[in-house]
């Protein structure tokens, strides 16, 4: 049976970033049988979802991309809820509202796919992914397909074993507690308000925070009293309100957002002796000077 797939894919307008290039194939799979073909095929290629934290190279990828768009089915049972991996973040958060289900309001706030989130343990808002995660059904080259429950996850601060063990999440289940719909609904809302105080919209494209918080301090704090905030190169600036997000003001290439990063953490690095880690993903593979700039800005 053949794939869905797409060459020559120009993939800028898929990310939050609004900041890409062209990839050579891109694959769409709709069930685990045909997900599970394709990563049979090619074992390392990368699998994206909504691309809200993965900064895509200007000059594109050469090589093979899945996207999970089309994994999109939730199920519910009870208080149990499986969604797949493609299944975007703030949809699921509105489906569990209408099923009167309590657990994933944070996911109302950012563009993340369950996968990502996964593999990202994303949080936000006092919750977290992995604090209702029972399992998840992982694709590796060593395991096969299994389903893996959330203590052998790794689960960490914006980590889990998928990125130690490249594990492919294709779902995950949920326990959810019950909560009236009114309650849920009145929560979600307060976790978007926060947002729009605390966090550029996407009408300013960005990929969320750029650098993990080390234990010591929030990096926007560090970034901002080492003046991150006067910062632009190219059409990427620091955003005027928070240090740790970049937004794309004007036309951005990944490699001003490269550059970007790399000065506002060698001026902390200067100034603290705090090495910042990067939160964002990147992907591409064909300058030679963003692979030595992503090299350095992701040395321990
Ligand atoms: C405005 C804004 C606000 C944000 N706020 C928050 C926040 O409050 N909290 C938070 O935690 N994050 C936040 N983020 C970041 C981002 O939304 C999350 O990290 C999210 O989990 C990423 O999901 P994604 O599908 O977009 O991942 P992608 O960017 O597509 O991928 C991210 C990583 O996950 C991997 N991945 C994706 N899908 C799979 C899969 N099925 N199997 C295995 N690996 C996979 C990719 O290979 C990549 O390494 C924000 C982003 C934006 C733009």
């Amino acid at each position: 049976m053949s794939e869905s797939v797409e060459k020559d894919f120009d993939i800028k307008n898929y990310t939050t970033f609004k900041i890409g290039g062209v990839i050579d194939e891109v694959f769409f799979p709709e069930s685990v049988e045909e997900f599970v073909r394709i990563l049979q095929k090619y074992p390392n290629i990368p699998v994206l979802g909504n691309l809200s934290n993965t900064l895509v190279s200007s000059f594109g990828y050469n090589g093979k991309v899945i996207l999970t768009t089309k994994m999109n089915k939730i199920s519910v049972e009870g208080t149990t809820v499986t969604a797949d991996c493609g299944v975007k973040g703030p949809k699921l958060a509105q489906e569990m509202c209408k099923c009167a289900l309590s657990g994933l309001e944070f996911m109302i706030g950012f563009p993340g796919s369950v996968g990502g989130e996964v593999y990202m343990n994303a949080s936000a808002n006092g919750q977290c992914v992995s604090d209702k995660i029972v399992s998840v059904l992982c694709y590796s080259r060593k395991m096969g397909l299994t389903t893996i429950k959330k203590d052998q996850m790794g689960f960490d601060y914006r980590t889990s074993r998928c990125e130690k063990d490249g594990l492919i999440v294709l779902s995950a289940e949920f326990e959810l507690e019950q909560r009236p719909q009114e309650q849920i609904q009145k929560q979600m809302e307060e976790n978007l308000d926060f947002r729009r105080k605390h966090q550029p919209s996407l009408a300013l494209p960005n990929c969320g925070s750029v650098f993990k918080n080390p234990m010591c301090n929030p990096a926007g704090r560090l970034l901002e009293s080492v003046g991150a905030k006067e910062i632009m190169i190219g059409g990427a600036r620091v955003w005027r309100n928070h240090s740790n997000f970049i937004v794309n003001v004007d036309n951005a290439k990944s490699l001003d957002v490269l550059y970007l990063m790399s000065e506002i953490k060698s001026r902390v690095a200067q100034m603290y002796n705090i090495k910042l880690e990067p939160e964002i993903k990147f992907l591409g593979n064909k300058n030679k000077e963003e692979i030595k700039l992503w090299q350095k800005l992701t040395q321990k």
